[in-house]
């Protein structure tokens, strides 16, 4: 069984397009695992959608779906956040918005649990402190959880009532045991943020009868020029075109 472990996707078509090639290349897979954040920041809502919609899947909502479809007020974000899902939400036509006001906040599947944020706060908290990844290891029921939002590609593990992280890195493949609960972060597909400007994925691969699987993490690059200027020719605020050539 192999599955894309996506998230944060934000509108960015030549992102999610070159990630879809990255994972193509490599032999394919059975599904996407999206954990959130398919619009907002990037030009190309309508396009990331229906690519997603087209392909075998199972997706959850972030603050940015949130914030399009009303579930979010768009004026707890900043301003070029907030100004993108303004604009966001006008593109979107009636069939677009139902598809995202539909996705559920949390999913269970297998052995693991899927939530954007994290499980004491699922659209919006960041799991990137202790306090915080103590508190989703409280409430997780599965050996595994995978979330998105903060745009870092990490791993939180338990030892003795700490949890302690680390980056991935795509030399590292992640050998998974159920005895050993995680959280871990594919990254960020359409904006990283961690000064790596190339998409960020995981590839989950699960052999029959052998253990849990492994996490193997990508990145890829992509036309960055070509969606900055998409950016920029939609009237979005240039910061959101700059700071992919930054990965920031
Ligand atoms: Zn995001």
């Amino acid at each position: 069984m192999r599955a894309l472990i996506l998230s944060d996707i934000h509108s960015n078509l030549e992102a999610f397009d070159a990630v879809l090639d990255d994972a193509d290349a490599l032999g394919g897979y059975d599904v996407i695992w999206f954990l959130g954040d398919l619009v907002g920041y990037g030009a190309d809502p309508g396009a990331c959608i229906a690519r997603l919609r087209r392909l075998p899947h199972v997706a959850i909502a972030g603050n940015h779906d949130h914030a399009v479809t009303g579930k979010l007020n768009p004026d707890l974000f900043n301003g070029a956040a907030r100004a993108a899902a303004l604009w966001t939400s006008a593109q979107l036509t009636g069939d677009e918005r139902k598809y995202l006001a539909g996705l559920p906040e949390v999913r269970q599947a297998g052995p693991f649990t899927h939530v954007h944020g994290s499980l004491r706060d699922p659209a919006l908290e960041y799991l990137i402190s202790e306090p915080a990844a103590l508190a989703t290891f409280a409430l997780l029921e599965t050996p595994f959880c995978l979330v998105g939002h903060s745009h870092y590609p990490l791993v939180w593990t338990e030892n003795n009532g700490r949890a302690g992280v680390e980056l991935l890195a795509p030399s590292r493949p992640l050998q998974l045991d159920d005895q050993r609960r995680v959280i871990v972060n594919p990254g960020s597909v359409g904006q990283p943020r961690d000064g790596d400007r190339r998409a960020s994925y995981l590839l989950y691969d699960r052999a029959e009868g052998a253990g849990a699987g492994t996490l193997h993490h990508r990145r890829v690059e992509y036309d960055i020029a070509a969606a900055q200027s998409r950016i920029l020719t939609a009237g979005l605020p240039g910061s959101l075109a700059r700071r992919l050539s930054e990965g920031l």
